[in-house]
């Protein structure tokens, strides 16, 4: 079987271009969409994904603010802080870059975002909202392979998407927007396209799934955001991809064997091993099996920054109430 790259890359080079098109068109109208981060503590990988985030916003056009408070900080202090970017009216777009010092709880802390700033998508009303078919906000990483999927013409009517997957971030969400997307729906998903890609069968897999490949193996299409890669043996081959792991957390990943003749399969999971960055799959074994995989990197990854960079357009569209003109449906356009 032939293998379909799926390249966030070269994608989310295109669909920027629109982006910029539409950042643009707000500067003419004289709003400067612009997004600001948060960013707690000093955590190493955190301050890499500002760095992209922010890079990425400069090149097409978006402002972006990054604001550092010490690791120390309260968790009243913060969400004081947060009220000041929610009432500040140059500002489109919040982003609390995750995780949080233990001592912070993250839900009060999304919680307090206003929902209509929320980039992320991550807000209960925002999460919520996409249990009733309404989708304002919708978070990056699930809007992200959404897109993907109906920019390579997969179809999922009736097909088995396994997600392996259970957090808020990730497999939530992502469960209801592969299970239903609703045609009268005229907010985000309002693009025929897309709407090919709805009425999947979904089952999600976390850590106490038994027998984990009896569900990879049957799956058309396959999600794997686990991040649980073990360092590489130097002397020999690299065990855990040889073995698969699905039954060992500290090294899992997903091989050929585990997935089924003709799959589309998505690498979410991210472990950095010194300085180097490993996804889920076995790319080499898996590729020979799936019709189509991502890279990792260069696949799920820019493809969500891009949908951050879309949020906050969509964002600064519903602050000035102004429809977007590269909406989803331009961006689901070849
Ligand atoms: P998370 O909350 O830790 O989720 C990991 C999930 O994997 C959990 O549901 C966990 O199950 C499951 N899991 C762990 N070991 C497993 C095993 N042996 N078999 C089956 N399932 C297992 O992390 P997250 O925030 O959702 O992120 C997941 C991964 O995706 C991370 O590596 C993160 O860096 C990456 N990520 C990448 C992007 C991107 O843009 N590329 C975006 C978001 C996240 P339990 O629920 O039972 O613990």
């Amino acid at each position: 079987m032939t293998v379909t790259l799926i390249d966030g890359r070269e994608l989310s080079q295109e669909i920027r271009e629109k982006i910029t098109n539409e950042a643009a068109l707000f500067k003419e109208e004289g709003t400067s969409p612009c997004l600001a981060t948060v960013l707690v503590g000093e955590d190493a990988p955190s301050m890499l994904y500002l760095k992209i985030k922010h890079r990425s916003c400069e090149q097409v056009g978006i402002k972006s603010v990054n604001h550092r408070l010490p690791g120390n900080t309260t968790e009243k202090k913060l969400l004081e802080y947060i009220n000041g970017l929610n009432k500040d009216q140059g500002i489109h777009g919040i982003l609390v870059q995750m995780p949080l010092p233990q001592h912070i709880d993250s839900y009060t802390v999304v919680n307090a975002i206003d929902p209509k700033k929320d980039v992320d998508g991550l807000h209960p009303y925002n999460l919520g909202s996409i249990s009733y078919r309404r989708y304002n906000l919708t978070p990056c990483t699930p809007t992200a392979i959404m897109v993907m999927l109906s920019r390579y013409g997969i179809p999922i009517e009736g097909k088995h998407a396994v997600i392996i997957n259970r957090s808020t971030l990730v497999g939530k969400p992502l469960h209801l927007l592969l299970s239903r997307v609703e045609p009268a729906q005229m907010l985000l998903f309002d693009a025929d396209i897309l709407l090919l890609n709805a009425d999947a069968t979904v089952t999600t897999c976390h850590s106490k799934t038994r027998e984990l490949e009896k569900y990879t193996r049957d799956a058309d299409i396959l999600i794997s955001a686990v991040g649980q890669r073990r360092p590489p043996r130097t002397d020999s081959k690299d065990v855990a991809v040889t073995q698969g792991a699905a039954s060992n957390t500290k090294g899992f990943v997903i091989n050929g064997e585990m997935v089924k003749e003709g799959a589309a399969v998505f690498d979410v999971g991210v472990t950095r091993i010194e300085g180097k960055v490993y996804g889920d799959l076995d790319f080499e074994s898996v590729a020979r099996k799936a019709a189509y995989v991502t890279p990792n990197p260069g696949g799920v990854g820019p493809m969500t920054v891009t949908m951050l960079l879309y949020n906050t357009l969509v964002a600064t569209g519903m602050q000035t109430g102004r429809q977007l003109k590269y909406g989803m449906r331009e961006l689901l356009k070849p």
